[in-house]
């Protein structure tokens, strides 16, 4: 079973909602569509599930085009929320439920309800309510029900969404793990990239109706595609500096002049020849990357400590150049004081370089 959207858009009178896009989610693959508010992520997922119906392209799941099928001849499970067991009911009745309206016998009811409880643990705890249940086994009962119909593709809307911070961590994982042995492609939307980066096989980045880039969790944060997904992923947000290319060499060796006055020499990607000096680029570097030292430091620039917020194991400090702010994320023992002078340095490999049209130049 695949799911394939091609050229897939979907208009409402004047705007665009999802505009053109082509995706493939494989068997037992999970992908999250991740981005800001109304992107369309949640209007491609209904497209998917037969909720709305495309303006143009094509829904095909497991190679038949499904356009103009009704949501429940798609076979399709759709859920908002791992949440909302009924409360009166058993954990075998409340994994049973979602079976009463298929109209299938008391025998298969059973059986799968005993596949589904074997496959998330909860063989020992069938006859309890809800009310007799700690958080994470409500989860599960509540992932058991959104999969038991044996659909041919999950989609899931935020589904941890209302879930407190540790509930959230531990379903995560949990999740990932249930529906990669289900052998069924998933699409989960969410806006939150942590939850996209630990749960995702592969992540499609969204911005106003279009993919920016499809790839794996690692890739879309080591490798983004271009400015916005290298904004959008990770946090604190990759620094985007802009800055003229003063010289490059074929080693990578590069020489860029940014506002005010300051020399920057840094290692990048070897295609900076390809770009003529006195091009305009923006140097992108992670604030976990970036080095400082209270001494001056060969090709760097200097900056002044402008705010440091402790985070715990790490300090969050925000440097100014003089025309723009850096953020750097340092071991909580490095001693950093606000109004100190410090350098700072882009360690070789450690920075992005983005062209006038945003897109990422690299081999
Ligand atoms: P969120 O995370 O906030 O749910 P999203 O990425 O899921 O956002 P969508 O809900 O798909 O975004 O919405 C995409 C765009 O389409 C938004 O501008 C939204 O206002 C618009 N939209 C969605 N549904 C409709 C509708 N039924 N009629 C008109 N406009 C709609």
């Amino acid at each position: 079973m695949t799911i394939q959207l091609t050229n897939l858009t979907k208009r409402f009178g004047d705007l665009t909602a999802v505009d053109a896009i082509d995706l493939d989610v494989d068997n037992g693959e999970v992908l999250c569509l991740l981005g800001p508010s109304g992107c369309g992520k949640t209007t491609t997922l209904r497209m998917i599930a037969g909720l709305e119906f495309a303006t143009e392209g094509e829904v095909i799941l497991g190679g038949n085009r499904v356009n103009e099928l009704a949501p429940r001849d798609r076979n399709v499970a759709m859920s908002f929320q791992f949440y909302a067991l009924y409360p009166s009911l058993s954990v075998a009745d409340n994994l049973a439920y979602p079976l009463h309206a298929e109209g299938i016998t008391k025998a298969e009811i059973d059986k799968r309800v005993a596949q589904v409880s074997q496959t998330l643990q909860l063989d020992g705890i069938l006859n309890r309510t809800p009310g007799q249940l700690a958080e994470g086994e409500k989860q599960r009962v509540a992932v058991g029900r959104s999969i038991i119909r044996d659909p041919n593709c999950f989609l899931f809307d935020e589904p941890l969404s209302r879930l407190d911070v540790q509930l959230r961590e531990e379903m995560r994982g949990e999740i990932k793990e249930v529906l990669q042995d289900l052998s069924r492609p998933t699409v989960i939307v969410t806006h939150d990239q942590l939850e996209a980066l630990t749960m995702a096989d592969r992540i499609a980045v969204m911005r106003d109706g279009r993919i920016e880039q499809v790839d794996t969790p690692h890739n879309v944060f080591q490798r983004p595609a271009n400015l916005f997904v290298a904004g959008f992923i990770g946090t604190p947000q990759m620094n985007l500096l802009p800055a003229t290319l003063t010289s490059a060499q074929p080693d990578g060796t590069a020489d860029f002049a940014i506002q005010g006055d300051q020399k920057l020499a840094i290692q990048v990607d070897p295609r900076i020849t390809e770009l003529a000096p006195g091009t305009q680029v923006t140097l992108g570097i992670r604030p976990r990357n970036l080095e400082i030292s209270k001494d001056p430091i060969d090709g760097g620039i200097s900056t002044k400590i402008d705010i440091v917020e402790p985070m715990g194991a790490e300090t969050l400090a925000h440097l100014h150049t003089g025309h723009h702010d850096l953020r750097l994320v340092t071991d909580w023992r490095v001693p950093l004081a606000e109004g100190d002078q410090v350098h700072t340095r882009f360690p070789p490999g450690a920075t992005h370089i983005f062209t006038e049209d945003g897109e990422a130049l690299r081999s």
